[in-house]
């Protein structure tokens, strides 16, 4: 069954064929090389057995790896709905296994699906964002097993930073706090169309049941960060009078020497609110 999608003439075909066009607006870089789009469907674990949601499918390259790499279901949220003659195509090839909902991935709800993972070449304007949302969800129980996704390199190396590194920062204290996370590998500009001036990255989140778990109050913990991390060449003394030797510090350190453990500890004794 997987021969029909296989058969669709090639994405670029496709996009001529149909008069589409990359729209800036929409943050659209396309990916059109199969050995890419098929590395990136095969990182998702478990795919044969998963519900896969796609952000932003574009002309649908990830789209059909994914069907490809012979995930269960497909979901594909698209903004853009110029897209629809070449998706309609798709959905016809995938033997029921592909849906499409035209709207803003940052609104969609997804409550309904029981279990999913995500994978995405995400729109880079709107990627952060996401992730943010997508991780307040998981630690309020959504379920959602892997994350799978395209970043622009420096946001990827963000997300994966541990305390010390030059790019740690909020993102990284929360994520590394609901998830255990990592780059998979290294994606150069020449792979889009059109090219983008930075490189990107594909990194891998997938949701820790026991981190999670230890969260008791994301709200307090993410005051926290914003507050600390927002003036990081300061001391923490000099932002927060605490008895700092409590968690086991000086009050001299700033926030980028403050593990996210730490953070969560500070966020779960200190009355953030009073702040
Ligand atoms: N997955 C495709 C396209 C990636 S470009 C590929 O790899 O080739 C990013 C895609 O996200 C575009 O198709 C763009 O229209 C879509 N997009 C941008 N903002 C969006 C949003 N808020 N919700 C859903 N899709 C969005």
């Amino acid at each position: 069954m997987m021969n029909k999608i296989a058969s669709l003439p090639p994405v670029s075909e496709m996009m001529r064929e149909s008069g589409l066009e990359p729209k800036k607006q929409f943050g659209q870089n396309f990916l059109f090389d199969l050995n890419l789009t098929g590395r990136i469907a095969r990182s998702v674990p478990n795919i044969e057995k998963t519900t896969v949601v796609e952000i932003g499918p574009g002309p649908g390259g990830l789209t059909r790896a994914l069907l490809m790499a012979g995930a269960k279901k497909v979901i594909a949220i698209e903004k853009d709905k110029t897209t629809n003659d070449i998706l309609s195509r798709i959905v016809d090839a995938s033997d029921g296994r592909l849906e499409i909902i035209f709207g803003d991935a940052l609104r969609v709800n997804l409550n309904d699906i029981k279990e999913y993972a995500i994978c995405a070449n995400l729109p880079y304007n709107v990627g952060t964002e996401l992730l943010i949302q997508w991780l307040h969800k998981i630690a309020s129980g959504e379920k959602i097993k892997s994350l799978t996704l395209m970043f622009q390199r420096e946001v990827a190396q963000r997300i994966v930073a541990k305390v010390g590194n030059e790019q740690y920062g909020r993102l990284s204290v929360l994520a590394n706090l609901i998830a255990d996370t990592k780059i998979l590998f290294d994606v150069p500009n020449t792979a889009f169309v059109p090219r983008p001036k930075v490189q990107s990255a594909v990194v891998q989140i997938i949701p820790n049941a026991k981190k999670i778990k230890a969260i008791k109050d994301i709200k307090s913990l993410e005051k926290l960060t914003a507050k600390l991390f927002g003036q990081r060449r300061k001391m923490i003394r000099g932002i927060i009078k605490t008895d700092w030797e409590k968690f086991g510090l000086t009050g001299t350190e700033r926030a980028e020497e403050i593990s996210p453990e730490v953070f969560l500890k500070i966020s779960s004794i200190i009355d953030v609110n009073l702040l």
